[in-house]
């Protein structure tokens, strides 16, 4: 018996739909709400952040009348909030009581910074409070692995939202060393771990981390931009529990949404954010079922509210209802982002992805690192350094014959505009982490025009 997400009563609850509204009359009340917020937030917005009174200046002031009118409103792009940070800002800094900076990668020194006020911090605190109860129960303990050093960070935010579920949280912070991570998660007797997937899987790489076996760790989620499948089948092999999605990213307040039981796409977090899916090239609304770019407008925020803010991941709503009988939309398992992909030929993009599906089921693999690059020659090459668990598998041959399953690859191989020179390997322990940054692929252009889908990179970290 599949229990129904708890999200559905906390949205129900925020938005004051009343409790005998279910199926058809929920999702009208749902939307009733968000059209009510959606017209508020874009008035706030005009009214108290200068980046919007320009933004939105030749809209008319008359309000929507239906969410649908969302589509005439422009798009807000992470290039907006990296230009112009306090732009976005729409309260006195006194009322703000914490700044996120988010590094880029590339040397032009623009940074993202995103401000949250006291209030804004509580919806997130909320939101892990009963996004958590499909995974814990009162009296059990979990292990964050997430920065939570800080106060306010999301790991700390995450402990708050526990203890008001009585629930016990270790703030062990993000993996640096797997081994020390898999001991302190196993003296804990953790029910629960909450991490980065890479790292997690890390963990349970680990001899130690194996060695606590099945039935302990009853369940684990995974917070990150997307979560390949084959990180989610490997922690369910070893431990035998149930793996659970979030997504989230500072943009959203941290958290997005959640999995509930069925383990079948995300309940989203519909009374603090609007969700659209859109078309990448027309920006255009995509049906039910289409893939597309996730954009969000946050319905709540007051430190610095965000309108149709683009993500650059691909995902898309499942049109067919939860087998938790909720009412609520699901958003399908994030595929990617845009950003992620390099186009090597028509019909044939390589994505982090594809490549991550392969590779991570490869039981001695933790993590790594690919690099492709053209030469003058006009041919790609792709560049893998390998991090390998304790005891050296697997073997180069072994990563090729994955990488061979990837689609792009093989065809770009066999078509001769892709090669693979060599397969590096990390030696065991010297592996320096990613952090919390989003994986990717790095590009090393000679020729930007090969690659599509990426007009600026902004490398963003998730907390
Ligand atoms: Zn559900």
């Amino acid at each position: 018996m599949i229990a129904m997400t708890p999200l559905e009563a906390w949205i129900a609850r925020k938005a004051r739909i009343g409790p005998g509204l279910a199926g058809r009359f929920f999702v009208e009340a749902l939307k009733a709400y968000q059209l009510r917020r959606v017209n508020e937030i874009i008035d706030y917005a005009r009214c108290n952040a200068p980046f919007y009174r320009r933004h939105l200046a030749s809209l008319p002031d008359a309000p929507l009348s239906a969410l649908s009118g969302i589509a005439r409103i422009p798009f807000t792009t992470p290039s907006d909030l990296a230009d112009d940070p306090s732009g976005f800002l729409a309260v006195r800094q006194d009322d703000v009581a914490r700044i996120v900076t988010l590094r880029t990668s590339g040397s032009t020194g623009e940074a993202k910074r995103l401000f949250f006020t006291e209030g804004d911090l509580e919806l997130t605190v909320d939101f892990f409070h009963h996004g958590m109860s499909s995974l814990v129960r009162p009296g059990q303990r979990v292990a964050v692995l997430l920065p939570a050093e800080r106060p306010d960070s999301v790991g700390d935010l995450l402990v708050r939202g526990l203890r008001r579920m009585d629930v016990h949280a270790l703030a062990y912070g993000p993996v640096t060393d797997p081994l020390h991570a898999a001991r302190a998660v196993a003296s804990y007797r953790a029910h629960c771990l909450v991490g980065i997937p890479t790292q997690v899987l890390a963990v349970a790489r680990t001899r130690a981390g194996a060695a606590i076996g099945k039935g302990s760790i009853e369940s684990v989620l995974l917070s990150t931009d997307y979560v390949p499948r084959a990180i989610a089948e490997a922690l369910e092999e070893v431990w035998g529990c149930r793996v659970f999605n979030h997504y989230g990213m500072t943009e959203m307040g941290l958290g997005g949404g959640v999995e509930c039981e069925a383990l079948d796409g995300y309940h989203l977090r519909e009374a603090d954010l609007y969700f659209e899916v859109v078309d990448r090239q027309t920006g255009e609304a995509c049906s039910d079922g289409a893939l597309g770019e996730v954009v969000f407008t946050t319905l709540t925020r007051r430190g610095m509210p965000l309108v149709r803010y683009r993500t650059g991941d691909i995902a898309r709503i499942i049109p067919q209802p939860c087998p938790c009988g909720s009412s609520l939309r699901r958003m399908e398992r994030v595929r990617g982002r845009w950003d992620g992909a390099v186009r090597l030929g028509p019909e044939c993009t390589l994505t982090l992805s594809d490549m991550d599906e392969a590779l991570f089921r490869l039981t001695g693999l933790l993590d790594y690192r690919v690099t492709v690059s053209k030469g003058r020659d006009g041919r790609f090459r792709l560049h893998i350094d390998v991090h390998r668990a304790e005891g050296g598998s697997p073997t180069d041959l072994e990563v090729l014959h994955m990488l061979n399953e990837v689609d792009a690859i093989r065809k770009g191989i066999a078509g001769a505009i892709l090669e693979i020179p060599s397969v590096r390997f990390s030696a065991d322990g010297r592996w320096t982490t990613t952090g919390v940054s989003k994986r990717k692929i790095v590009t090393d252009p000679i020729d930007p025009l090969s690659f599509c889908l990426k007009s600026r990179t902004i490398s963003t970290t998730i907390y």
